[in-house]
This record gives C-alpha cells, sequence and structure tokens, in this order.
C-alpha cells in the first residue's frame, strides 16, 4: 500500500501504445503503479474508456489541448461540455497556453471557456505550459475562487522555487516527471526539494519526456518508479513517506467515485 503509484498523466491511448498497451501496463503494475491518468486532447479522445488495464485503475480528461489548436473548432466546447455532464468523474484536461503553437487568440479562448466548464461542473484541472506559466496564472485569476477546492495540476512543472510556490499558494499541484533526473535541471530539482511534499504529484507524460538514461525511447508508466526514487533522493526522505503522500494527493483530485461513470461509454 504505501508504495502505491500513481501516474498522473500518461497518454496511455495515443497509437504508439496500441500494440502492446496491456504489456505497458503489466510493467507499469510490476513497478508499483495502481492508477494513471490518462488526459484528453482533442475531440473523440481519450480513445480508450476501460476502467482499469490489469488491474491499474484507470482515470480520464476531457479536453482541448494547444498542439492540436488547428483542429479544434470553437464547437468543440459543446462536446467537452456533453462528456463532462456523461462522465462525473472526468477530470478537465489537457488544456493550456502553449508559445510555440500557433493561434494565440484562439488558444486563449478556448482555454478560457474550458476553465469555465471546470468552474461549473467543479473539476480539476490538467495545465500543459510552454514559456506561457504567467499567461495561464492571468486568465485563471476571475476562476480561481470558484474552481473546485482541489484545483488541479500544473502538469510537467519547470521553474524556479519563486515560481513553484506562485502556484501551490493558488491551490494547485505540480506534476514531477522525468525533468527531475536531469542534473543540469538545477532550478526544478532545487524547487522540488523546497516545496511542501504535498503539493506534488507523480507523472510521467509518456509517451514523451524521456527520462534520463532512457533518452530516444518510447517513455512509460512505470518510469514513475524511477522519478520518486530522485524526488526521494533529492528531498532526503523516504520512498515510502514520499510514494504514500503523492499516492494520497493524487486521489484527493479524482472528482467523484468512478463506480457510477462509465455507464455512457
Ligand atoms: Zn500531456
Amino acid at each position: 500500500m504505501d508504495n502505491n503509484l500513481f501516474d498522473s498523466h500518461c497518454h496511455l491511448d495515443f497509437e504508439v501504445f496500441d500494440d502492446d498497451r496491456e504489456e505497458v501496463v503489466e510493467r507499469a503494475y510490476a513497478a508499483g503503479v495502481r492508477a494513471i491518468f490518462i488526459p484528453g486532447t482533442r475531440r473523440d479522445t481519450p480513445r480508450i474508456r476501460q476502467q482499469r488495464i490489469a488491474s491499474v485503475e484507470l482515470y480520464y480528461g476531457v479536453g482541448l489541448h494547444p498542439y492540436f489548436i488547428d483542429e479544434h473548432k470553437l464547437g468543440d466546447i459543446d462536446w467537452v461540455e456533453q462528456q463532462l455532464q456523461q462522465h462525473s468523474a472526468y477530470w478537465v484536461g489537457e488544456i493550456g497556453l502553449d508559445k510555440t503553437c500557433s493561434d494565440w487568440d484562439k488558444q486563449c479562448k478556448l482555454f478560457v471557456r474550458q476553465v469555465e466548464l471546470a468552474v461549473e461542473h467543479q473539476r480539476s484541472l490538467i495545465l500543459h505550459h510552454r514559456n506561457s506559466q504567467n499567461d495561464l496564472l492571468h486568465h485563471l485569476k476571475p476562476y480561481l475562487d470558484d474552481l473546485p477546492q482541489h484545483k488541479g495540476i500544473l502538469h510537467a512543472f519547470s521553474g524556479s522555487y519563486e515560481q513553484a510556490q506562485d502556484w501551490v499558494s493558488k491551490g494547485f499541484k505540480l506534476g514531477i516527471g522525468g525533468t527531475i533526473t536531469y542534473t543540469r535541471a538545477k532550478k526544478t530539482r532545487a524547487a522540488v526539494q523546497a516545496v511542501p511534499l504535498d503539493a506534488l504529484v507523480l507523472e510521467t507524460d509518456a509517451p514523451d519526456m524521456p527520462l534520463r538514461g532512457h533518452q530516444g525511447q518510447r517513455n512509460e508508466p512505470c518510469r514513475v518508479a524511477e522519478v520518486i526514487s530522485v524526488l526521494a533522493e533529492l528531498r532526503g526522505e523516504a520512498y515510502q513517506d514520499v510514494a504514500r503522500q503523492l499516492w494520497q494527493t493524487s486521489r484527493q483530485l479524482i472528482p467523484s467515485p468512478v463506480t457510477d461513470d462509465n455507464a455512457t461509454c
């Protein structure tokens, strides 16, 4: 129980896992993973809907990701809303703002509408950022008091202690993944050492963001075990203590029991 791990950001529904999804989840289970969160990224995702694979619980999000900004239509917001109405356990994400993607105005419009849906349906957010942490905070500001108590996760946190604290003080958790395994990520490593443990959740972002030593390979959810080892070492805390807290924190973000969900799948 103490070593249960939650990969709070894994694109397990991507095509790259179509041939061996079961085996990937079995490997994750063997490494201690007992739950995986699968973000939605565009209309008609996530592409899989099972409640579990190989004894690992699966949780889902629905969202329009800035990577696919050219594909999204403003009307896709209605589809996001339908999904939230039909699936009481879905989180809102992966949504966000990305300076390397096109059509900033459309990104902002879609982002704000999806934040409004999260408020309306009281769901946690999964936030994507690239050179845009301040822009996200700017757009979130009017909604901070109305989001649910567990506001969500800033996915793939990297940055300074001050940036980390800025998110933590507003009630967000920081998604910690492969970045901290690279010794060159000095600022981010220093930040995750210093913030409260209950501000952190684990993630892989598989198939992306390979860990140090696995560059060029497809990332997999089993690697959260390596992330947590590095995190425990950086913080000078026991693996079990870190694992227990991060598991509890991730579970707090689940909006409602999954038992009443999936009826409409
Ligand atoms: Zn992602």
